[in-house]
């Protein structure tokens, strides 16, 4: 690991002054992803400006038809708070299933979403949902926020304050955790929104990204057998080692097959 200099901002204006007078700073979160990163010397910033402290990037609060959620709120938080359960029980039961108890305890809304790892839960939600995207400089939609692997619609500095969700009037999340890390294989969110039916799909491919077909097929008839019969092309998701893309389209089949069911009940 490279030295580099700590600082915990007291507020978002300080955090975003700091930034801004050296772009080899980076905002420290959870440090789930980060301080790996570090360690591994895949970085080497001058500064970590902590930013967990920061009053306007805390708190969970239901307004209207939006459930807002800040930056610097841990997964635990949102998978245990009554207000997130009431409002989309999908997103608590997501965050519950986030990694294991130590990374739900570290790791960020904020933090994950500003990192856009490819098989990360939250973007799936996130895309599924048609969130707004809170920075300190603007509000940015789901739809034009995550741009492919590790890569964000967010300039070099920008903090995301908070992340609003428009409540759907249903939603389930079904994942199929990789065994060792418990990043997501496969994981589907499907939303009744008022925008229409809306199934966002993570782990399987570069990036989140909407499933088209599958959208079609539910608006037309809600049953789980869609998952098996809508078109998927599986030419864009991942091979590796854990899995080819052909299982990963299978797995993407049963995970929204799992999620439709539960929205049946
Ligand atoms: C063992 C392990 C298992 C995991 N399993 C899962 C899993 O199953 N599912 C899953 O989704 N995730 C998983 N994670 C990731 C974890 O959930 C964290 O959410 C993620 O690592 C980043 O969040 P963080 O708060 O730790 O961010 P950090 O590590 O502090 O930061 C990550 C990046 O985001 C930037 N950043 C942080 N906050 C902001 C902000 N508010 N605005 C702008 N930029 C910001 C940082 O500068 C950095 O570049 C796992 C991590 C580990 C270590």
């Amino acid at each position: 690991m490279q030295a580099f200099q700590y600082h915990k901002a007291p507020s978002l204006t300080a955090a975003a002054q700091a930034l801004s007078k050296d772009p080899e700073a980076k905002p420290l979160s959870g440090g789930m992803t980060l301080l790996p990163t570090l360690k591994a010397r895949l970085a080497a910033p001058t500064q970590l400006i902590d930013i967990t402290g920061i009053s306007e990037l805390s708190g969970i609060f239901h307004q209207g038809a939006t459930l807002s959620i800040g930056a610097a709120t841990r997964h635990y938080q949102v998978a245990s708070s009554d207000i997130v359960r009431e409002a989309i029980p999908a997103l608590a039961d997501l965050a519950g299933q986030i990694g294991d108890p130590q990374v739900r305890n570290r790791g960020t809304l904020g933090g994950s979403v500003a990192n856009n790892d490819p098989a990360a839960d939250y973007p799936s939600a996130v895309l599924g949902l048609g969130a707004t995207i809170v920075t300190n400089l603007r509000q940015i939609a789901a739809a034009d926020f995550f741009l492919g692997m590790f890569a964000t619609a967010l300039e070099a500095g920008e903090l995301i304050v908070r992340i609003d969700f428009p409540i759907p009037s249903k939603a389930a999340y079904a994942k199929f955790p990789h065994p060792a890390s418990g990043y997501a294989m496969a994981g589907v969110f499907i939303a009744k929104t008022t925008a229409g039916i809306q199934v966002a799909v993570t782990g399987a491919g570069p990036g989140v990204f909407r499933w088209a077909e599958a959208e079609h097929a539910l608006s037309q008839s809600f049953n789980p057998g869609v998952a098996a019969t809508a078109a998927l092309a599986t030419d864009d998701l991942n091979a590796d080692i854990h899995g080819t893309s052909e299982y990963r389209g299978q797995l993407v089949r049963v995970m929204a097959k799992r999620a439709i069911a539960q929205m049946s009940t």
